[in-house]
């Protein structure tokens, strides 16, 4: 008895096998056989549709290929440098005409942006973004002191690196206080071509000096003599003072967001201005894989030797990159989601044509248009906040030149076979900030603001020289790496804000909210899930 009941279970856990074992045959059949219906199901529409809607990135893409192909082939030739040169034109050409938008844009976009909220909004908004660009520029500081403390890639010897020149001497102090000063430019069309920069000159001052031949002698004899002080001047250097003209543009369009009727003519012309611009860019896009093609060529071609790259500058490339990677790919992407609970890599897919950009151009503010129409299109971020986000970010938020700058000071001190203590590297990390603010959105322009951070913990300056050999190459990384930090930035400061942006929405009816969702005119045809986790556009909210 006892043996037949326990034999009754077992059979039937045999069968229960057997029918699970039959269940999952049939569901792999279903399933290739629903594979197999996709595939046939995939139409030419299909593959003409996707080809179309990616072209652009698909086109740039291939331009990154074929150029670092190109350049590969060409450097047997050992061309000179005006053949290099006009070899690059049709780079440089592209180059140029986004530097032209540049200025219009940044204007254009963060007056509209800010005249479309109201004060509460673009405090709230504007909080959020310094919150953001703080934390993760801190981060970006902090993982290249571990990176450079852990990989440890100077070896306390120059022996191996061969350019030494001199670079000019910049106080921290004197740095700091002209960022301060081209924050309030004087000369709103000076500051559209020049920035103001602290130089040094030399002033003879004479003193009289009171001098006593003997103790005995009661008349005291003066003599004159002079000696020379170096002290600042004022000057100024070529390039568009961003800094002045964010500030302005901001406050501007604060005083005409607030101005109710009276604002409204401008608050259309900037609104207008800002539409054409982004036209221009829809036209520029098209030749934009062209030019990044002959950028990366013309640079491959150009570079020197890559023996260059061995031993201590080959490591320095090496933590450089891994810091980069790590900041870009892992820390910014976990804190996307986090904080929106969306998948961060469909986001930065959306993003792929204005990084690969930035790193054909080295230039966050030449790329700035790209990132413009990547991420209002292809991510549908909301306008009002990539207007007020995006400008800012590409003026002052630089993550990756944050991490570059901190980096690459420890390393010159490893080189110089110096220890830091604790506190140099606190000075480090917040100088290596406030350099990373300060620095321009151009190439290389993170090279030059170094001088303050080495300065401020008493590394020579001069061996900024050592790095110049590698910087081309991490300047288009690092650039790279703010793009991503900007465009992630606007994507966490929309979904943090979209409550205000609701409340903007219902409430005003303003010009950039009806453009949003009715006249969209570079706008792809939306697809049926395009409003999800958005508010559908309703007709009471464009009253
Ligand atoms: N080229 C960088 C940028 O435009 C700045 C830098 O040199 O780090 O973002």
């Amino acid at each position: 008895m006892s043996s037949h009941l326990s034999q009754r279970p077992s059979k039937t856990k045999d069968q229960e096998a057997l029918g699970r074992v039959q269940r999952f045959r049939e569901g792999i059949h279903l399933r290739s056989l629903k594979a197999k219906k996709k595939v046939e199901d995939i139409t030419k529409d299909d593959v003409k549709t996707f080809l179309k809607k990616n072209a652009f990135v698909l086109f740039t893409i291939g331009a990154v290929v074929i150029g670092i192909m190109l350049g590969f082939a060409l450097r047997p030739y050992k061309m000179s440098y005006r053949e290099v040169k006009y070899f690059s034109f049709p780079g440089e050409l592209l180059m140029r005409m986004l530097q032209m938008l540049v200025l219009p844009l940044l204007v254009s976009s963060l007056i509209t942006g800010m005249a479309a909220l109201d004060s509460r909004a673009s405090g709230k908004m504007g909080m959020r973004a310094v919150i953001y660009y703080m934390t993760t520029t801190f981060i970006a500081v902090f993982i290249g002191i571990i990176m450079v403390l852990i990989i440890h890639p100077g070896k306390g010897s120059k022996d191996e690196f061969t350019q030494q020149q001199k670079i000019e001497q910049v106080s921290p102090a004197d740095a700091f206080l002209d960022l301060i000063r081209n924050m309030f430019p004087p000369n709103l069309v000076q500051a559209c071509t020049q920035q103001f920069k602290t130089q040094y000159g030399k002033r003879v001052i004479n003193v009289k000096v009171i001098v006593n031949e003997s103790i005995f002698n009661l008349t005291n004899a003066t003599q004159e003599i002079s000696r020379e002080e170096i002290i600042p001047i004022s000057g100024t250097t070529s390039g568009v003072n961003a800094l002045g003209l964010v500030v302005f543009s901001m406050c501007f369009g604060l005083i005409i967001g607030n101005m109710k009727e009276e604002g409204q003519a401008l608050r259309d012309f900037f609104d207008s201005l800002n539409e054409a611009i982004m036209r221009l860019v829809a036209i520029i896009m098209w030749y934009a894989p062209i030019g990044i093609l002959f950028l990366i060529a013309g640079k491959i071609v150009e570079m020197d030797d890559l023996t260059e790259m061995g031993g201590q500058l080959g490591m320095y490339t090496v933590t450089v990159i891994i810091g980069l990677l790590i900041h870009g790919m892992v820390v910014l992407p976990t804190l996307y989601f986090v904080l929106t609970r969306k998948n961060p890599f469909i986001f930065i897919t959306g993003l792929l044509q204005a990084l690969i950009t930035a790193l054909g151009t080295s230039s966050s503010s030449a790329t700035l248009p790209i990132t413009f129409k990547c991420l209002e299109e292809n991510n549908k971020v909301d306008k009002r906040v990539t207007r007020f986000v995006l400008p800012v970010g590409a003026t002052i938020n630089m993550d990756g030149t944050a991490l570059y700058e901190a980096l690459a000071a420890i390393f010159i001190a490893q080189v110089n076979n110096m220890d830091m203590n604790f506190g140099q590297i606190i000075t480090i990390s917040i100088t290596a900030t406030a350099a990373s603010i300060g620095a321009a959105g151009i190439p290389q322009a993170g090279l030059v603001t170094m001088v303050i951070v080495l300065t401020s913990v008493g590394l020579p300056t001069d061996d900024i020289t050592l790095i110049i050999a590698v910087d081309w190459f991490l300047d288009r990384l690092r650039t790279t790496t703010n793009v991503l930090g900007d465009s992630i930035g606007a994507g966490i400061i929309e979904f943090l804000s979209k409550d205000e942006l609701q409340n903007g929405d219902v409430e005003m009816g303003n010009s950039v909210v009806e453009e949003n969702e009715v006249k969209k005119p570079y706008q792809m045809i939306p697809q049926e899930n395009e409003y999800e986790n958005e508010k559908p556009p309703d007709s009471e909210t464009k009253m």
